[in-house]
C-alpha cells in the first residue's frame, strides 16, 4: 500500500500518522520526492483501513500496490534511486556508467594492465572474476582469494572501485575491499546469499537469471532491501532462447519495462548476451540508445589467450573506440 501525501504537509501530523501505521505492525518507507512524498507500508497491510487514512488532511490519495516487490517498486520510490560509489561515481539518476574489464583476474601485470586502459578510456569502474561459476569442473575456476588481492592492488594503483561476483555466502569475510558486489546470473535466486548481502552495505550488482522473469528479478532484488540494503542494481546480460548462434539473447525490452517498474539502476552486459566480441559495439550502442544506466563491458588486453570467456572479450583499443561512440549516444539522447 502506498500512502501518497499533500505537499507541504504538517510535521506533526506526519510523524503521528508514521507512528500509528507502525504501531499497527507495518513498516514504514518514506520517499521524499520532488514533487511528492510517498509513504510505502510494508507488511501485511489488509486490516489497514483505505478509508481512514484517506480522509486525513495531509493525504493525496492511498493505493494498494497489487506486486508482491515493494522496495524494489517505482510506485514506492517515484525518484530513480542514485546509488554512490567511492563518492567519485553515481549510477542511475541520467548518468552512464562504463564498468569494464576482464571476465576473471589472471595475473598482477593482467589486472593493472587492462585496469590502467579502461580507466583512460573513461570506465568508472573495474571488474573482474576471482570467483568464477563455471559450466564445467575441469575449467578455470579463478584465482579466487589471490584474485581478489589483485584487484585490491588495481584499485590502488588506478583509484578505481572494484566489482566482483561472490558465490558463497562463506566468501563475504573477504569483500571488505570490494565496492560493489556482483550476483551472477546462476546465484539470482540464492536466497540465503541474498538475504545475507541484505545485511551488508554495499552496492549490489544482481544479474538476471538465465530463464529469470522480470517479476522474479525484482522479487530478487528485494530480498536484498527487505534486509535493509537499497542500493540494488539490476543487470540483463541475456537471456536464454531458441537461438543458438548467440551464447545468450539480450532482452533490450528489459531496459524500459524494469525502469518503468523499478526506480533501481538497470545495467547491461552485453559481452554475455552474445558471447562474441564482435557484438559487443552494436548491443552496447542498443543499451545506451533504450536508457540504460551503465553497462559492464568484458575487455581483456589478450583475448585470445584469456583464461574465460575469450571469445566475447574486447581489446581495450576497441573498448576506447565504444566509450566515445557511447558518449554521442548518450548526449543524442539526454537532449
Ligand atoms: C561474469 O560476469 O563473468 C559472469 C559469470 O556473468 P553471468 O553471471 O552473467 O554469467
Ligand atoms: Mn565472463
Amino acid at each position: 500500500m502506498i500512502v501518497i501525501l499533500k505537499q507541504n504537509t504538517d510535521q506533526m501530523q506526519l510523524d503521528r500518522l508514521i507512528t500509528w501505521l507502525k504501531n499497527s505492525g507495518v513498516d514504514v518507507h518514506t520517499s521524499v520526492g520532488q514533487s511528492q512524498t510517498i509513504l510505502g507500508l510494508i507488511g501485511n497491510t489488509q486490516h489497514i483501513d483505505i478509508d481512514l487514512i484517506s480522509q486525513l488532511d495531509i493525504v493525496e490519495d492511498v493505493r494498494r500496490v497489487q506486486e508482491p516487490y515493494k522496495n524494489a517498486n517505482r510506485k514506492f520510490h517515484p525518484n530513480d534511486t542514485v546509488i554512490k560509489v567511492n563518492e567519485n561515481v553515481s549510477i542511475g539518476g541520467g548518468n552512464l556508467t562504463l564498468i569494464a574489464g576482464p571476465c576473471s583476474v589472471e595475473s598482477e601485470e593482467q589486472i593493472c594492465a587492462i585496469a590502467e586502459a579502461v580507466k583512460k578510456s573513461g570506465a568508472t569502474m573495474l571488474r573482474g572474476g576471482a570467483y568464477k561459476p563455471r559450466t564445467s569442473p575441469y575449467s578455470f575456476q579463478g584465482l579466487r582469494t589471490e584474485g581478489l588481492r589483485l584487484l585490491s592492488l588495481a584499485k590502488q594503483h588506478t583509484g578505481l572501485p572494484i566489482v566482483t561476483e561472490i558465490m558463497d555466502i562463506s566468501q563475504l569475510d573477504g569483500f571488505g575491499d570490494v565496492d560493489v558486489i556482483q550476483v551472477g546470473a546462476r546465484n539470482m535466486q540464492n536466497f540465503e546469499l541474498l538475504k545475507a548481502l541484505g545485511t551488508t552495505r554495499k552496492p549490489i550488482l544482481l544479474k538476471r537469471g538465465l530463464s529469470s522473469t522480470y517479476e522474479e528479478l525484482l522479487m530478487s532484488a528485494e530480498y536484498i532491501m527487505a534486509g535493509g540494503n537499497d542500493q540494488v542494481m539490476l543487470c540483463e546480460r541475456g537471456i536464454r532462447t531458441f537461438e543458438t548462434y548467440t551464447r545468450n539473447t539480450l532482452d533490450v525490452a528489459a531496459i524500459p519495462v524494469l525502469k518503468q517498474l523499478s526506480h533501481l539502476p538497470v545495467i547491461i552486459d552485453p559481452s554475455h548476451s552474445a558471447g562474441k566480441s564482435a557484438l559487443v559495439d552494436p548491443l552496447s550502442c542498443a543499451a545506451v540508445a533504450a536508457g540504460a544506466d551503465g553497462l559492464i563491458i568484458e575487455v581483456h588486453n589478450d583475448p585470445a589467450h584469456a583464461l574465460c570467456d575469450g571469445p566475447q572479450s574486447i581489446k581495450p583499443e576497441v573498448f576506447d573506440a565504444l566509450a566515445k561512440k557511447l558518449a554521442v549516444i548518450k548526449g543524442a539522447i539526454s537532449k
